[in-house]
């Protein structure tokens, strides 16, 4: 793949009133960016949310991956806003179009029974490719070979609260694999094959099931049927080992072979939820309820000391976590 790296004018220069990036122990890790040329204002005013609430202090490199090569512009623009090393990569192709084998006429057939059931994103095929791509191939891209954590970034999101701490230490010193802020139900008629799938998964490789799994999170029958429970993807804070192991690694391949990417239109939540669910133990999966965080059409906002240690910029009595669809009730239970 080409790779494409940039290094801003000014990222040897120390901003003026920016304390001085943390002295310890850093973690290895990164910031992930999927996004088009034409996301550039809502890419530039994550960067700053990020950049403002957390990493002026740390100083995390960003990396921003497209389908498209990024233009100068976008380089610039999205430059001059962190004194942190910002690489831009090109994807390769065959991580990224769907795949020759898939039968397009069954997928063109889904595509359109999707559009009339009013799906969103249910006739959009750079959708599908992009939600396959985040299930099993961006912890391929060259760029993310050098690390292990990295925290997921999408454009318009905001990050509302300060944070005192290094969330990506957090994950390696409690040895999380998998963190989130929002969850939530999936549209069923995205993933109407996906739990057969699972089972059968499930059936033919007991010993890559964890004993300490967290299933009650994704059924509530003990594994019969799918609840839609599912973690909101557009934040993740995780470990890239855990998606490159040989565990997941089956995972995906097993669904990518039965095409649902196409056929239907699985999304990376539902598909890096479920395997963090029965691949990992329970234990391993963080609720990040200090980080306050906003994607339309939901945020958490952290609430008591919490929002007031944090400064946080959001309404604490504005959150999605005990919701009528939020799914953070099945997570807590888990723990009681
Ligand atoms: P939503 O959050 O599910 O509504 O989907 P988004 O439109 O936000 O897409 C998810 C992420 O993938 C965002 O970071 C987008 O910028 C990115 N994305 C979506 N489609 C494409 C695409 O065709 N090409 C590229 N390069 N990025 C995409
Ligand atoms: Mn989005």
């Amino acid at each position: 793949a080409a790779i494409e790296t940039y290094t801003s004018p000014t990222a040897s220069q120390p901003t003026h009133n920016a304390p001085p990036p943390s002295q310890g122990h850093r973690a290895n890790a990164t910031f992930v960016f999927l996004c088009r040329n034409n996301d550039i204002n809502g890419a530039v005013a994550s960067v700053q949310s990020m950049e403002d609430r957390f990493n002026r202090n740390y100083h995390y490199p960003w990396v921003f991956l497209n389908d498209e090569p990024f233009t100068e512009e976008f380089k610039q623009r999205i430059g001059v806003l962190t004194d942190a090393p910002v690489s831009f990569g090109l994807i390769p192709r065959e991580h990224w179009v769907q795949p020759d084998w898939i039968d397009e006429e069954r997928a063109r057939q889904g595509r359109l029974k999707m559009m009339n059931q009013r799906i969103i994103y249910g006739g959009s095929v750079p959708y599908r490719n992009m939600c396959r791509f985040n299930s099993g191939f961006f912890y391929k891209h060259e760029l993310l070979q050098q690390y292990r954590y990295y925290w997921r970034v999408e454009p318009s999101v905001q990050f509302f609260c300060g944070l005192n701490y290094d969330p990506f230490l957090y994950m390696e010193e409690h040895e999380k694999v998998y963190s989130f802020t929002i969850s939530l139900e999936e549209h069923e008629p995205t993933v109407r094959t996906l739990w057969d799938s699972v089972k059968e998964f499930m059936f033919e490789n007991p010993h890559l099931i964890e004993p300490g799994n967290s299933m009650d999170f994704l059924s509530n029958d003990g594994g019969n049927k799918y609840n839609m429970c599912h973690y909101w993807s557009n934040f993740e804070i995780a470990d890239m080992d855990f998606w490159r192991g040989p565990a997941y690694t089956k995972f995906f391949d097993f669904l990518e072979a039965k095409g649902g990417f196409y056929y239907e239109r699985w999304g990376d939540a539902p598909i890096h939820s479920i395997a963090a669910s029965l691949l990992a133990n329970k234990e391993k999966i963080h609720f990040f309820r200090d980080i306050g965080y906003r994607h339309e059409s939901f945020q958490h906002c952290p609430s008591g000391n919490q929002w007031k240690e944090g400064r946080c910029a959001c309404d604490p009595n504005d959150s999605f976590d005990y919701s009528d669809h939020s799914c953070l009730k099945r997570f807590e239970g888990l723990f009681q």
